[in-house]
């Protein structure tokens, strides 16, 4: 879906689950009630085809990397570990971070600190 950029929307969803969407517009009908329309990003599995849409053209992307990793502390006590994608510092259990947002507020009151090899900067 590419970057979500400042237009990031949280849309909740009546069973009260929250998803990370991106606006893309926004109508206001003759009764004065707003409408949004956002994009949002669900596994593959959530979305079914419709019979006889021809699909081929949809943009495709492959990700060989997460942008950020989180490394679980090592011995109690330390602090997790936030590296960029593809470091190669990054060991034992990783925990993958898709948007920058969730990888800066890993940092926000030093939860987490920087790899001192990748120098991650969300
Ligand atoms: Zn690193």
């Amino acid at each position: 879906m590419g970057d979500i950029g400042d237009r990031r929307v949280h849309v909740v969803l009546p069973d009260g689950h929250v998803l990370d969407g991106q606006l893309q517009a926004r109508r206001r009908d003759p009764d004065g009630r707003w409408w949004y329309g956002v994009t949002v990003e669900l596994p593959a599995k959530a979305v079914e085809p419709v019979p006889g849409k021809d699909y081929s053209q949809v943009p495709t992307t492959v990700q060989e990397h997460w942008p950020w990793l989180i490394q679980a502390p090592a011995a109690p006590g330390e602090a997790p570990v936030l590296h960029v994608g593809d470091c190669a510092a990054a060991t034992g259990r990783l925990e993958p971070v898709q948007h920058a947002e969730l990888a800066r507020g890993a940092l926000v009151d030093s939860w987490a600190t920087v790899c001192d090899v990748c120098r991650p900067a969300p």
